[in-house]
């Protein structure tokens, strides 16, 4: 039975590594005209509301994006959408990964978002009505193995898990490397949490041990969001990183480094 809900957590400071990496990534990519494929196994509602009594009680969004929304110049991707999430929904609206895509992305684009949870899935599906994307209320992993490689092949996978299971950190090097050979031009670029307890270690060495093309890791450390709470930072390793997210990473670093 799946616990996790985003909505507690969304818009922290985990959020916002995680969401100005993928908006830069997409920006970059869609300098291109050839078209894309956005794919994500766990895609989470796609719009939340910061003002919500969940998302209040933790305070994890006033203490993330509430608080650092200046380190992002107005024609920064991550900053558009936020202005443009806001412009429609109100102030108090943050918009998820799949949203994120959606509006950086253009009409010769595909979406395909795996949502497992049944509430999540629903509402995941009234935010993206209008925009296109396809919804799977099933396992994200499964999803992506059934798509790769998608059509378009150009493109980019988040794999954003919640990390419940505790499985998920000795399965996800096996299943990157997978999808790596099937999708070799493939972008995919998996989110993990960095734990007190430093659970990611034995994952990431054996990501990186299996010689795949164009890696980059990049994590970011910050002060817990309260007393006794275990995340004390965020990663995101990337294969077949675009040109150029090294340096939009090191510009990270300085700014997660002043918190
Ligand atoms: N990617 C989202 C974002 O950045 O806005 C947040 C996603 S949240 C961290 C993880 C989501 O994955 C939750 O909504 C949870 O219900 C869902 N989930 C958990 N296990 C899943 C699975 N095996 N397949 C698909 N979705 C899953």
């Amino acid at each position: 039975m799946l616990s996790y809900q985003h909505i507690y957590h969304a818009g922290n400071l985990a959020d916002v590594h995680k969401h100005a990496l993928l908006a830069w990534m997409l920006d970059y990519m869609t300098r291109k005209d050839k078209p894309l494929s956005y794919l994500e196994t766990h895609a989470g509602r796609a719009l939340y509301d910061l003002g919500s009594a969940e998302a209040v009680k933790t305070g994890e969004a006033s203490k993330g994006i509430a608080a650092v929304r200046d380190w992002f110049d107005a024609d920064h991707p991550y900053a558009r959408v936020l202005d443009r999430v806001a412009g429609a929904h109100g102030p108090q609206a943050y918009p998820g990964s799949p949203r994120i895509a959606a509006e950086l992305l253009r009409v010769q684009d595909r979406l395909h978002l795996a949502e497992l949870h049944p509430q999540e899935a629903e509402a995941l599906r009234a935010a993206m009505r209008s925009t296109g994307a396809r919804v799977h209320a099933q396992d994200g992993f499964e999803m992506a193995q059934s798509l790769a490689p998608p059509d378009p092949r150009r493109g980019l996978l988040l794999i954003d898990p919640s990390y419940e299971i505790k499985s998920d950190y000795t399965r996800l090097p096996g299943i990157i490397g997978k999808l790596h050979r099937k999708w070799n031009v493939g972008v995919i670029a998996l989110w993990y949490p960095i734990l007190t307890d430093g659970s990611h270690g034995a994952m990431l060495r054996a990501l990186e041990g299996q010689g795949l093309s164009g890696t980059l890791t990049h994590e970011v450390r910050f002060p817990p969001a309260r007393e006794g709470h275990r995340m004390i930072g965020s990663g995101l390793f990337v294969v077949n990183a675009p040109f150029g997210l090294a340096a939009e990473a090191a510009r990270l670093d300085q700014l997660f480094a002043a918190l």
